[in-house]
């Protein structure tokens, strides 16, 4: 509506832009910030796309915009020096305000940001090819091959423990304590599902704590919608860098996985549903690798399955988590919506459990075809 409208206009005159705005429309189908595409009046100015950060999620949003200026910055460096790159197009931009801040926050305490609208692009919600996952695999790949020589300790943690699964752990041990809405009784096998793997699941941070296992600088949302694809469905920029801080690439591989194998919907009701699409998977695993075996350690290679099974564990103990709470952190649209969440992500991860060695062999292989490859050139 009209007020809707005076109301953005007003922010975006905070900003540096070119040219005039001709319009401004919700765009895209992210579930966390409130996205607009602003296009311009003037047909040679670029058009831009406006931001309202949640600051529900994201409770430190200064330190947030500081992490993304580091690492759009780090990316631009990088890809200046490579021939035939397109620093452009291939990172994010953030246009400054007049006062050269990389945000704006209004009267009422909402943050506020502007890119460059990638034109011609799009991101899908769900993976439909081989090629599409290929092109997912080498993008958020790249993503962490660019950011390799970025000292991840200089970044700060925009949601301290994100994918920390002890913390996890520890908040579901709580809630099971409290049982604060009488629901831990009906949850014995899941709970019985998650105690059995406990151990297990907290071999990544383990192995982090005893060096082995190196901390980067990661994406930790590497859903395929946050890679945006051209007209020919080549993999063009990464986006929604709102997370990236210091992590394990098993958390980027895994949660990637998560959301590309599994064709079901993630709170899907019929568990015989959930299967692991293997082509997607081995697409995924060689455009990854293609851009991250020559930097990676032997043991991280070793740590990509794991992050497989992890991520969905991960997922699956918060919905168990927040449904023993009583629903309060994620919107729910029946009263077991959380507990069937959770029980699609428990599901996912034991058809991930019977496709181990699979997996495993299809990382490994590759891995070695790669090296063979990089010897070769070398000679
Ligand atoms: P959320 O955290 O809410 O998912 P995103 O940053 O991923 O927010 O943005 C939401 C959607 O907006 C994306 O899925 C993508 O389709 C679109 N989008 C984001 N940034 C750009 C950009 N610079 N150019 C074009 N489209 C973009
Ligand atoms: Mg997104
Ligand atoms: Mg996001």
């Amino acid at each position: 509506d009209q007020q809707a409208d005076t109301k953005l206009r007003d922010v975006l005159a905070h900003f540096a832009l070119e040219g005039g705005i001709s319009s401004v429309m919700l765009y895209g189908s992210g579930h966390i910030h409130d996205t607009y595409a602003v296009k311009n009046s003037q047909p040679e100015c670029p058009d831009y796309l406006l931001q309202r950060v949640n600051h529900h999620v994201f409770k430190n949003v200064p330190l947030l915009m500081e992490n993304i200026e580091q690492v759009t910055e780090h990316l631009r460096q990088k890809l200046q020096d490579i021939p035939g790159a397109r620093p452009e197009e291939e990172v994010l931009t953030l246009v400054p305000t007049l006062n050269n801040q990389s945000y704006y926050q209004d009267p009422e305490g909402n943050f506020w940001r502007v890119y460059l609208l990638l034109e011609g692009t799009r991101s899908y919600d769900i993976v439909e090819t081989p090629q599409q996952a290929f092109e997912g695999g080498k993008a958020f790949g790249r993503f962490l091959a660019l950011l390799a020589d970025l000292d991840a300790t200089q970044l700060h943690d925009s949601i301290p423990d994100f994918h920390n699964i002890e913390n996890r752990l520890r908040l579901l041990a709580e809630a099971v304590k409290q049982d604060p809405v009488g629901r831990v009784a009906q949850v014995s096998k899941e709970l019985g599902f998650v105690q059995q793997r406990a151990e297990e699941m907290s071999t990544i941070r383990r192995l982090g704590r005893e060096g082995k296992l190196p901390l980067r600088t990661t994406h930790n949302d590497t859903k395929f919608n946050n890679v945006l694809l051209d007209k020919y469905d080549k993999a063009l920029c990464v986006i929604d860098l709102d997370t990236v801080m210091p992590g394990y690439v098993a958390y980027d591989f895994g949660d990637a996985i998560r959301t590309t194998v599994n064709k079901a919907a993630e709170d899907e009701a019929d568990l015989s549903k959930i299967k692991v699409d293997y082509d997607l998977f081995k697409a995924f695993t060689e455009g990854f690798l293609q851009e991250t075996n020559a930097f990676l350690t032997e043991e991280e290679v070793k740590s990509l399955e794991p992050g497989v099974r992890l991520l969905p564990f991960i997922m699956g103990v918060r919905f168990l988590t927040d449904y023993i709470d009583g629903d309060n952190y994620y919107k729910i649209h029946f009263p077991e919506h959380n507990l069937q969440r959770a029980r699609a992500q428990f599901r996912l991860v034991e058809v991930l459990e019977e496709n181990k060695e699979r997996l495993q062999n299809t990382i490994q292989k590759t891995s070695q075809a790669y090296k063979a490859v990089a010897a070769e050139q070398l000679r």
